[in-house]
């Protein structure tokens, strides 16, 4: 996740910038980055310990509206993943929806990372009894649709609602990072 969102640094730093304030893409890397320090310097033991540390981390050096909702995500994600397979992939995701939107209040349409994450936590349980590999690339695809379905949206939460109708036209800087992520969790289990 980590080599992905840096090679998506400017991409996001550019989405962020029509409808925000043009960090979303370094708030991200500055994260990860700190998350593969963390990780290198611990000696994490668990799945559901390294999603802890993950959370932490992010909470810590994201910052913005991302970071704690992303933290909250990798958080609610780590309880109950004490084995991985298809089934506890999906309870994760779903584990990680509810608290984003717990946190952040945003409903599918409002054009935040809940429009990439909703629709991948649907279809990863739509097909939780298949593998790891297969849950997580059909959440990713799902995710990836979802995204693009926020162009034409006006944004109803976050930094975007600010610009009311002239959010509209642009894709959601968050819901595509939550892609990008989702994509490199299901190559790397593929
Ligand atoms: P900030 O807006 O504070 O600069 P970022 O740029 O890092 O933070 O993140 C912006 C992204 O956060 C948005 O593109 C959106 O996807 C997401 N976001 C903002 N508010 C919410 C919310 N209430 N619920 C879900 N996601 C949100
Ligand atoms: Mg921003
Ligand atoms: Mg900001």
């Amino acid at each position: 996740m980590a080599t992905v969102v840096a090679a998506h640094r400017d991409e996001l730093v550019d989405l962020d910038r029509m409808i925000g304030d043009g960090d979303h893409g370094e708030n991200l890397k500055r994260g990860f980055d700190a998350v593969v320090s963390a990780l290198d310097s611990s000696e994490v033991d668990t799945p559901a310990n390294v999603l802890k540390l993950v959370a932490k981390t992010l909470i810590s050096k994201v910052g913005g509206a991302s970071g704690p909702l992303l933290g909250t995500a990798f958080l609610r994600a780590a309880s109950g993943l004490d084995e991985v397979d298809g089934a506890s992939v999906a309870a994760a995701l779903r584990a990680a929806l509810d608290g984003v939107v717990a946190r952040g209040k945003a409903e599918v349409g409002d054009k935040t990372m809940v429009d990439a994450l909703q629709p991948a936590v649907e279809a990863a349980e739509a097909v939780k009894d298949k593998s790891v590999a297969e849950v997580l690339a059909a959440a990713a695809a799902a995710a990836e649709t979802g995204a693009e379905s926020t162009i034409p949206l006006v944004a109803r939460k976050g930094r975007a609602s600010y610009l009311g109708e002239r959010s509209a036209g642009h894709l959601d800087p968050g819901a595509r990072s939550t892609s990008l992520l989702l994509r490199s969790l299901a190559d790397s289990a593929a």
